[in-house]
């Protein structure tokens, strides 16, 4: 099949402990994905939490002197965490609910950043609260309003200045955040915001992030661009009196089977290179490389049916369970575990039991035709799968377990999902 990983060695320093740069689709083991199927029912996420600490070990390996943190909303879960926190690095949280979570996995305040993107006043409310407790860990402000409203709960501690770079990076307009200007403040009026931040906080730090997705010469261009651009600034601002200058996250990892592997190498030689001199420690805050091809989703066939452009083979997952198809046209690869040498292939539609034409996972793509009951594994699907899963259709969101077994989320009930409902649900 189509899925098959060519034996060409893949670009990257691979350090034992970070193993190869991609572990494509077709590497995982059929055998233990279908016994987990079997135990756990289906849909079912699959984490591999060793191949987390091999991500984690290769991104430092590839940044040996920049701090490097994990974007937490990419998979918030707790076993995640943990093999993050273990693995050395920070926490880059975007809500309340995920600095709760970092702290919760045991890392110290002096390890999460707080990135507050229009934040709710519950969650200042909250982070201040905590901040008491946890006073080592950074708040980074995007506008002056957010300061203004840290100041009035109180709050002088750790603070760190998102600036909008300008520039924008991504495999999707939706995720191109470097130049929206709803993230940051604008690139020319930073001075200014730094100035003001430092009579009523302590400024730490200055933060960018131009979206999900640097991968080709483009993207790496944009991203010189950006960390350039932010080199510039903080030697502006004012060099030694910052502690770190964050460049963002948004390494990509490889969604199609014959794309290649990020050069991690590059990106990172590029980084310190358009950084030039200054004096503070680079960050880097990458979500799906950590954990993007640590988790596949398992779906089993329930309807096949022949059409004359393609066959449709209808799954128990769906864009509740994985919406990055529908939401960004996002190429996630299939494989069908079931499928024996020489299985016929021909144009298949993947299709969710959702009642929206976007919910599919791919369309006539060439696949081994699957049968009904035939287990699906669908790739890279441990960064915003689970994450952004939804009850939509009153679907109860999916199981996940870690590649050793164990349950790390259980799949949700029916009773789970309209137990915030009056008059419906409970047991
Ligand atoms: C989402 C996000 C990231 C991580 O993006 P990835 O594409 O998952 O690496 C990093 N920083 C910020 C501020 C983000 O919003």
């Amino acid at each position: 099949m189509s899925g098959e990983q060519s034996s060409a060695p893949e670009p990257g320093r691979t350090t034992a402990e970070g193993g190869p740069a991609i572990r494509r689709l077709a590497e995982w083991n059929a055998d233990r994905l279908h016994e987990l199927a079997a135990d756990h029912g289906t849909p079912l996420y699959v984490t591999d939490l060793d191949r987390v600490a091999e991500n984690c070990a290769r991104l430092r390996g590839a940044f040996p002197d920049a701090d490097v943190k994990y974007a937490v909303k990419a998979h918030t879960g707790r076993a995640v965490l943990e093999s993050v926190r273990e693995s050395g690095l920070g926490a880059e949280c975007a809500s309340a609910g995920e600095v709760r979570r970092a702290l919760d996995a045991g890392f110290p305040g002096d390890r999460v950043d707080y990135t507050a993107v229009n934040p709710p006043a519950r969650d200042l409310d909250s982070v201040v609260e905590w901040w008491e407790e946890h006073p080592e860990l950074t708040i980074t402000v995007g506008a002056r309003d957010t300061l203004d409203r840290l100041a009035e709960r109180g709050y002088d501690g750790r603070v760190c200045v998102r600036v909008n770079p300008g520039v924008g990076a991504g495999h999707h307009e939706k995720v191109r955040t470097g130049a929206a200007p709803k993230f940051g403040v604008p690139y020319d009026r930073a001075p200014e915001v730094v100035d003001d931040a430092r009579d009523r906080f302590d400024v730490v730090g200055l933060h960018a992030h131009a979206g999900s997705g640097i991968h080709g010469e483009e993207d790496l261009a944009a991203h010189r661009d950006l960390v350039a651009r932010m080199g510039e600034l903080a030697r502006e601002v004012g060099d030694g009196q910052l502690e770190f200058v964050d460049v963002g996250g948004g390494f990509s990892v490889p969604y199609c089977e014959d794309d290649p592997a990020l050069d991690l190498n590059a990106v990172a030689d590029t980084t310190r290179e358009a950084l030039g001199d200054v004096d503070a420690t680079l960050a880097v805050e990458p979500g799906r490389y950590v954990v993007a091809d640590a988790g596949v989703l398992l779906t089993r066939v329930n309807t096949v049916k022949p059409t004359p452009e393609t066959t449709v083979a209808g799954v128990d997952a769906g864009m509740t369970d994985l919406l990055r198809p529908a939401m960004y046209d996002a190429y996630h690869a299939i494989r069908n575990l079931d499928a024996s040498e020489g299985s016929a292939e021909g144009p298949v539609t993947v299709a969710g039991p959702i009642c929206e034409t976007g919910d599919t996972f791919c369309d006539g793509r060439d696949l081994s035709i699957p049968e009904r009951g035939d287990l699906l594994a669908v790739g890279n699907a441990g960064a915003y799968g689970y994450e952004m899963a939804s009850t939509y259709n009153s679907r109860p969101r999916p199981a996940e377990v870690s590649l050793a077994g164990d349950v790390l989320r259980e799949r949700e009930t029916l009773a789970g999902v309209t137990r915030l409902e009056r008059g419906g649900g409970g047991e």
